[in-house]
C-alpha cells in the first residue's frame, strides 16, 4: 500500500467548506496537492500521510478565500483623496481628473498594493474593471491573485486605447494573451447603459458570448439614473439592457440599488447575476440595492467593495458585516441575511457571479486551493458559540494570518509572500504626491 501524501496540509483547525451541505468540522484538515485541494477530513485521518509542509491551524477557522465580484483595483490610489461629496462633484472635481494623470505603469503599481491589502485581509480573488487591465492582470498574476478583468468601454476616447473600435481590439488582445492563464480570467465589460450606446452594448455582449465570458456592467446605481435613462429610452436600465437584448446568465450587473420589480423579474427570467457594493453604495449616498428581494426571486449576488475611493477599503469582513445589518435595518427585520447567507455571498455565490463555482469559493476536493486561515485567538472573537456568526459581526480581515491561493502560499503567519509590502507602498505613497496637487 503505497502511502498517501500532500504539499501542504493545512491542520488542525475549524473547516468551514461552504460547501452545498454546509458542512463543518470541528478539528479538520485540508490536502493540498499543486495547485488543488485533495482531500478534507478530520486532523487524525491525516496522521500516516507524508507531508512537505505543514501549516498549523490551532485555534483558527480555516475557510475559502473571500471573493471580491466588483472593484477597481488602481483606485486605492484616490484613498481618502475627496470624500464627503456629491456623486458629481466626486467625479468630476476629483476622480476623473485624477485618473487623467494614470498610466500603465501607475496602474500596475497601484493594483499590486490593492492586491497586498486584498491578500492581507484574506480576498483570494477579485473581479475588476478599469483602465489599462492588462496592468490589472500582470499585477494580479505577479501578487499571486485569482482575477477576472476587463477593459472598460464607454462611448467616448478613453486613455488606454483611444476610439471604441480600438477598445474592443484591446478586449480582444486581453482574451487572447490570459487565455490559458491558471490566474487570469478576462471579461468584456461596457461601463454602464448611460455611456454606452446599444451599439456598443451588442459588440460586447456578442465578443462575450462567443469567448464563453463575463460580460459585467454597473447598472442601476442611482434614482437619477434610471430617470435619465427612462427620459433618453423610455425604459429602466434594466428593462433598456432587455431591450438591446443582452440580459443573459453571462451578464454581472454591479450595483443593482434602484430595481423595479419588473427589472427583478427580467434579472429572474435571463438568470443575470448581480454584484451587491453596500459600502460604496451607503458613502456615495446612492441608495440601497434590494438584496432581500433579489435572492428571495432566486437571484445569484456577489458581494463587492466597488473602488477603494468610495469605500474606503478593501477589506470583504466590513463589506460582510454592512450588508448584513444595511438590510436588517432598512426592512426593519433582524432575520434578513443571516451570517450563513452573507457568507456564501463572499465565497460561493460570489464564485458563482464570476462563473468561477467549479474552481473556487467553496472546499471541496478538485477545487484549487483558495484557502485562508483566521486566528481566533484575538479579545474581539472571544467566546466563539458560532464561527459564521463571528466571521461576519466580528472578524476583520487583520485577523486573516494565512492565505493560499491556487495552492501557492501568499501570506504567512501575516507576511506577505508574493510582494514587497514595503516598497509596494512605498511607490504608492510616492505616487499620491502628484495626483494629490492637482
Ligand atoms: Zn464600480
Amino acid at each position: 500500500m503505497t502511502m498517501s501524501s500532500a504539499d501542504i496540509l493545512v491542520s488542525n483547525g475549524i473547516v468551514l467548506t461552504l460547501n452545498n451541505k454546509n458542512l463543518q468540522i470541528k478539528n479538520g484538515s485540508i490536502a493540498i496537492k499543486k495547485d488543488k485541494i485533495i482531500a478534507i477530513g478530520d486532523t487524525e485521518e491525516f496522521a500516516a500521510w507524508e507531508i512537505s509542509k505543514v501549516i498549523d491551524a490551532t485555534d483558527c477557522i480555516i475557510m475559502p478565500g473571500l471573493i471580491n465580484t466588483h472593484t477597481h483595483a488602481a483606485m486605492v490610489a484616490f484613498r481618502g483623496l475627496a470624500d464627503d461629496l456629491p456623486l458629481m462633484t466626486w467625479l468630476n472635481e476629483y476622480i476623473f481628473p485624477a485618473e487623467g494623470k494614470l498610466d500603465e505603469e501607475k496602474v500596475y503599481r497601484a493594483t499590486l498594493l490593492a492586491c497586498s491589502e486584498m491578500i492581507m485581509s484574506g480576498t483570494t480573488c477579485f473581479c475588476d474593471m478599469y483602465l489599462f487591465e492588462d496592468a490589472v492582470a500582470r499585477a494580479a498574476k505577479r501578487s499571486g491573485m485569482r482575477a477576472v478583468v476587463g477593459e472598460v468601454l464607454y462611448d467616448f476616447p478613453s486613455p488606454n486605447y483611444g476610439p471604441i473600435e480600438q477598445g474592443f481590439a484591446y478586449s480582444e488582445m486581453l482574451i487572447k494573451k490570459w487565455k490559458n492563464d491558471p490566474l487570469i480570467k478576462i471579461a468584456v465589460e461596457p461601463h454602464s447603459p448611460y455611456l454606452c450606446s446599444p451599439d456598443l452594448l451588442k459588440k460586447a455582449s456578442s465578443i462575450a458570448k462567443s469567448h464563453d465570458l463575463r460580460l459585467i456592467i454597473h447598472v442601476s446605481e442611482t434614482e437619477s439614473e434610471v430617470k435619465n435613462m427612462k427620459d433618453k429610452y423610455g425604459l429602466t436600465p434594466v428593462g433598456h439592457l432587455a431591450d438591446v437584448g443582452i440580459l443573459a446568465p453571462n451578464l454581472l450587473a454591479c450595483h443593482c440599488v434602484a430595481l423595479t420589480d419588473e427589472d427583478i423579474l427580467l434579472l429572474r427570467q435571463f438568470d443575470v447575476k448581480v454584484s451587491h457594493n453596500p459600502e460604496s453604495n451607503m458613502k456615495l449616498a446612492s441608495g440601497i440595492a434590494p438584496i432581500p428581494e433579489l435572492l428571495e426571486t432566486g437571484i445569484c449576488v456577489g458581494l463587492g467593495t466597488d473602488g477603494c475611493a468610495s469605500n474606503n477599503n478593501l477589506d470583504l469582513f466590513q463589506e460582510m458585516d454592512t450588508a448584513a445589518k444595511l438590510h436588517k435595518v432598512n426592512t426593519f427585520d433582524p432575520t434578513v441575511l443571516d451570517s450563513t447567507t452573507v457568507l456564501k455571498m463572499c465565497t460561493i455565490e460570489a464564485a458563482r457571479a464570476l462563473g468561477l463555482e467549479e474552481v473556487t469559493g467553496s472546499l471541496e476536493i478538485g477545487k484549487k486551493a483558495d484557502i485562508i486561515v483566521l486566528d481566533t485567538q484575538k479579545p474581539h472573537l472571544i467566546p466563539m458559540y458560532n464561527p459564521a456568526s463571528h466571521l461576519v459581526y466580528s472578524a476583520r480581515g487583520s485577523d486573516v494570518k494565512t492565505t493560499i491561493i491556487n495552492g501557492k502560499i501568499v501570506m504567512e503567519d501575516g507576511k506577505l509572500l508574493s510582494l514587497d509590502l514595503k516598497k509596494t507602498m512605498g511607490d504608492i505613497a510616492k505616487m499620491a504626491k502628484n495626483i494629490g496637487n492637482q
